[in-house]
Order: structure tokens, then C-alpha cells, then sequence
């Protein structure tokens, strides 16, 4: 990849979040959130976005925070990525998210970013985003106006492209705990260690008393956002878990309509397809492994 130089832009810090809004609504579209950095300051570089302004929410000790609090675990805006993977908290109560964390090959990477910064970066291969969404997390922004919590499948709407208007931040993502017996599966592809995947699976499921009760199917890297396969869901509820339906349900996952995966040069989309397939049934076993006969 090409790197230019990083052009001059104004450097502004908040203090609070009341004061990071403020600022960022009086430069509106000039200006770009920043938390560690990483993604941002590398897109600058790239020109891929040309803020004049950047407000660090670094400073900011209230968005530094990773708890649970009320049945839900809560991930501050400045959460890094290596504070989730040092987390017992995390690793035993939210495995799949952990696992899309802990995989992420540079502790430089880790080290630096947040879990947030992950997530309104908006790329649909996130391991982390497709975690969070079977997990059925939801994003608190604050908006200078009392604010808004939306559930995390609906705050990508394209590829780098989130919801978020200008003066709006994240600042914290809320993830509900686990129910009693549910089992959850992450599974990626990538080329290398270090690559992006070229497909991402996470489960999230319940079965009581022999029958599915609740499932959650996210995929990443197969269209422009991350999806739910919710007609392979749909088929599922209700069920009893076999290896005969998991393999018509994992069919069904790479045929459901949001899922267009592209060809680049990663992988072929007919490859990537095959693959969606091959991880669900993947996922789907290692779900439902303590249920079937
Ligand atoms: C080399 C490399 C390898 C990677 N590997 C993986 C991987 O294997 N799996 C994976 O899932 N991810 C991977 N990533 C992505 C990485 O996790 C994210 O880039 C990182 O977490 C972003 O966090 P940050 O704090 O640095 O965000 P920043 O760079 O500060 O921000 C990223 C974007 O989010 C916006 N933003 C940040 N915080 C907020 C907020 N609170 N409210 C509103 N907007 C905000 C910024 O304006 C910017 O557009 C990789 C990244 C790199 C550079």
C-alpha cells in the first residue's frame, strides 16, 4: 500500500464528552473523532478522509472504563482492544467476543485501539463487529440531547459508513449477559495471521429441554455491512439440534439474500460463499455439540 505523507489538520483534545460534542459540532463535517488512532490517522494517510479537524476523546477518564454492571457488560468508548483480551470478565462471560479479539495478531494493534474504534470504523470483516452483533450488543451515543442506544446490527449501514451524524460519539457499547446454558462459536478465515479475514461466523444459541430456543447467526466480510442470516435462524428455532439440520441450515446460510459477497483480492466471491457455508456448519457444531445424540 502507498502511504503519503500525513497533511497538517488543527488538533483539539476534550475533556468530557459534553465538551468533545461541542467541539465537534462547531466544525460539523470538517471534523473526525479520534480514540487510539490507528484506523483514523492510516485513512488520513490514504486520503480516504480529509478532516481539517481531529478531536481526540483521549483525556477523556469516563470513557475509559470495561464492566459489568446489571446484567449487561459495558465497553467505554476507550476500552482498548487489549483491555477486552486481559478481561476474565470477558474471556468467561463473552467468549466469542473475546475470541475475535485475542486473534487479532498485533499487540500494537491491540494495544492501541478500542473496541469501539473497531466498531465505528464500519469495516463489514470485523471480527470484533460480528462478535458483537451475535452477542445482539447495542451502541449508546450521546448527541448533546439526551442521547440514543441502537441496537449494534443497525448502526453500520455501509461499508465505513455508519449512522453517526456529525456531533454524534459513541460512548460505550452495551452487551447483554449470556442467558443460563447458552453457547457461543467465532470462527474467521484469512489468508495469513495478519490478514483481514475473508469470512467471519459468530453463533450465539440456547437450547432447552432439547430444542433450539434462541439463535443468533452474524457474518462478516459477505456483503456491505455485517448481516444476521435470519432465514437460517428462522429455520432453526424451534428444532432439535442434528447434524442433518445443521447441514441443511448451513446450505441455506450462503444462499440467504444479504449475502453478496464481492471477489478482490482475497478471495473469489463464489469462494467466499462455499465458505460461509463451511464455517455455519462449523459454528453450528460446536453450538449445539452438547445437545445432539
Ligand atoms: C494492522 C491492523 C490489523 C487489524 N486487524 C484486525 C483484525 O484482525 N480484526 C478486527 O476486527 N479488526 C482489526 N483491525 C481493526 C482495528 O481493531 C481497528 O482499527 C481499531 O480497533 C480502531 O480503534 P481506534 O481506537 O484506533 O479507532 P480510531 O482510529 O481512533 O477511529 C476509527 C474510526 O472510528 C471513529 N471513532 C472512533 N471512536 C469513536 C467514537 N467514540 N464515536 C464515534 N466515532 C468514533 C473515528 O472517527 C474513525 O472513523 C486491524 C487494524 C489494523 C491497523
Amino acid at each position: 500500500m502507498l502511504y503519503r505523507k500525513l497533511y497538517s489538520f488543527d488538533y483539539e483534545e476534550a475533556r468530557d464528552v459534553p465538551e468533545a460534542i461541542s467541539l465537534l459540532q462547531t466544525h460539523g463535517t470538517e471534523a473526525a473523532v479520534m480514540a487510539g488512532g490507528i484506523g483514523l490517522i492510516e485513512e488520513m494517510k490514504r486520503r480516504a478522509v480529509t478532516p481539517k479537524v481531529v478531536v481526540s476523546l483521549q483525556p477523556i477518564d469516563q470513557l475509559k472504563f470495561l464492566d459489568v454492571s446489571d446484567g449487561n457488560l459495558r465497553i467505554g468508548a476507550l476500552s482498548k482492544l487489549s483491555h477486552g483480551e486481559q478481561s476474565n470478565v470477558v474471556k468467561e462471560g463473552f467468549p466469542a467476543l473475546w475470541e475475535a479479539i485475542a486473534q487479532i495478531s498485533s499487540a500494537q494493534v491491540r494495544n492501541m485501539g478500542t473496541i469501539v474504534g473497531n466498531i465505528t470504523a464500519c469495516n463489514p470483516g470485523s471480527d470484533v463487529a460480528t462478535a458483537l452483533v451475535a452477542l445482539d450488543a447495542s451502541v449508546k451515543i450521546a448527541d448533546g440531547n439526551g442521547g440514543k442506544c441502537i441496537p449494534i446490527k443497525s448502526f453500520g449501514v455501509h461499508s465505513r459508513k455508519n449512522i453517526l451524524k456529525p456531533g454524534e460519539i459513541v460512548t460505550e457499547i452495551i452487551v447483554p449477559c449470556l442467558a443460563p446454558g447458552a453457547q457461543t462459536a467465532f470462527l474467521n478465515l484469512a489468508r495469513t495471521k495478519e490478514d483481514c479475514a475473508k469470512v467471519v461466523v459468530a453463533v450465539n444459541a440456547r437450547v432447552t429441554e432439547g430444542v433450539i430456543e434462541d439463535i443468533k447467526i452474524a457474518l462478516g466480510a459477505v456483503a456491505p455491512t455485517i448481516v444476521r442470516a435470519t432465514t437460517v435462524e428462522t429455520m432453526l428455532l424451534g428444532e432439535k439440534p442434528s447434524e442433518g439440520l445443521i447441514q441443511a441450515a448451513s446450505e441455506r446460510a450462503s444462499q440467504e439474500n444479504m449475502v453478496t459477497p464481492i471477489s478482490d483480492i482475497r478471495s473469489t466471491s463464489q469462494y467466499r460463499s462455499q465458505m460461509v457455508s463451511v464455517l455455519t456448519r462449523r459454528a453450528l457444531t460446536r453450538v449445539f455439540q452438547n445437545h445432539m445424540n
